[in-house]
């Protein structure tokens, strides 16, 4: 295949600041264990204490708080999970609509339709890569009732009960816009945080400005549990409950079996909550290196005309999760990620927007331009803990 200078140019580029050689093979993000995991795991299977019982899962939601400045955190088994069980503990209802990003990973639609509601397709901003918050306004007024129980869609005659938005890639979006939003029409918020572990708007962590947020540990987010997730809130009752919800809703007792609702075997092991530990010690390090692997592709890319490198909006400070790389009119996308697999660096496109999957294509939508355009324009480029 020949390859056009451009593309070329790209691949050069980020083979520069990674500094590998031109054959070495680049992962998308890959995992680092370099700390204590492995005691802690040892200690895991040296005790027995392996599964749903066990100092870990207490001890990495100690310091899940600590970070992240919120009063509770509660480990799952993955973000998804954690999304599923915030959704229900705001309310969320069979037959109710919840508003989200189409640019965002499935997992985000599919939380909602687990709690029997329906995905309600928003845009997203150039600026933030999240909800366009004054599209969503012109929308809403466009097509949202205020009724004693909350908001109604006037098209569907469905609630829309609650609005998540996605921190992408680690940049938070606009989100005191958003809380002023979400009052008006009395819809609650909350923040899929599952790849903004690590990062602030105006200084305070996301996934706290709504009643709940959900953050995900699976293999290819800033840390790994191997999977997991969490739920992060300041409002203990909801901690209590979400506990509840996610421990198969036990009552407490020494030996009887009694459950007072149906839960969720949703409950982080202990194994698991253990390479939490330590990775969480890691974290700071990770988050400095990251940012850092940042400021030398915005440098470097700085004289490669046709593309430019997501910065952060000044009022956030990212976890640049993954480094996004916007593709100009001259940059064949697919000519691109096809040259750079081939030599071994995994370039990746954005996911395909959720309202064009065929389970979601039904799903009330807005109209989503943006989406569109910056589905075909953005890649992400290697972003490995390790890189920077
Ligand atoms: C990773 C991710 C999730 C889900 O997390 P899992 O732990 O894989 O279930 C949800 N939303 C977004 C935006 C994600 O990137």
């Amino acid at each position: 295949m020949t390859i056009g200078t451009f593309e070329k140019q790209i691949i050069r580029t980020i083979r520069s600041v990674i500094a590998v050689g031109p054959d070495a093979t680049v992962a998308l993000h890959e995992p680092s264990f370099k700390g204590n995991e492995w005691k802690y795991i040892k200690d895991c299977i040296d005790t027995g204490w392996v599964s749903s019982v066990g100092k870990y899962v207490d001890l990495f939601e100690r310091k899940l708080e600590q970070f992240t400045g919120a009063k509770h955190a509660v480990a799952v088994v993955n973000g998804t999970a954690a999304l599923h069980i915030c959704l229900l503990l705001a309310g969320v209802k069979a037959g109710d609509e919840v508003l989200v990003p189409s640019l965002s990973f499935v997992a985000t639609a599919n939380a909602v339709t687990y709690s029997g509601a329906i995905p309600h397709f928003a845009d997203v901003d150039h600026h933030t890569l999240g909800l366009d918050v004054q599209k969503l306004d012109h929308y809403l007024k466009d097509i949202a009732i205020l009724k004693h129980d909350g908001c109604y869609n006037r098209r569907t005659n469905r609630r829309i009960k609650a609005v998540v938005p996605m921190h992408t890639f680690g940049q938070p979006v606009d989100i005191e816009s958003l809380i002023e939003l979400v009052h008006h029409y009395k819809i609650e918020l909350i923040e899929d945080a599952a790849e903004s572990l690590g990062s602030y708007y105006k200084g305070k962590h996301t996934g706290l400005f709504g009643k709940m947020g959900a953050i995900s540990f699976n293999g290819n987010k800033i840390i790994t549990t191997g999977g997991g997730g969490a739920i992060i809130t300041n409002d203990s009752e909801i901690a209590k409950a979400a506990k509840h919800l996610t421990t198969t809703a036990k009552i407490p007792h020494k030996w009887e079996y009694d459950h007072d609702s149906i839960g969720y075997n949703y409950r982080m092991p202990n194994i698991n909550a253990a390479l939490g530990c330590a990775q969480m010690e890691e974290l700071p390090n990770f988050i400095k290196s990251k940012r850092e692997l940042a400021k030398k592709y915005r440098s470097a890319f700085k004289n490669v005309s046709g593309v430019h490198l997501y910065t952060e909006q000044e009022w956030a400070r990212s976890n640049y999760w993954l480094n996004v790389l916007f593709l100009g009119g001259t940059v064949s996308r697919d000519d691109l990620l096809e040259s750079a697999a081939n030599e071994g660096l995994m370039l990746r496109p954005i996911w395909k927007p959720l309202h064009l999957l065929s389970m979601y294509k039904e799903c009330p939508a807005m109209e989503l331009e943006t989406t569109l355009i910056l589905q075909r324009q953005i890649i992400n480029i290697p972003s490995g803990p390790t890189l920077g």
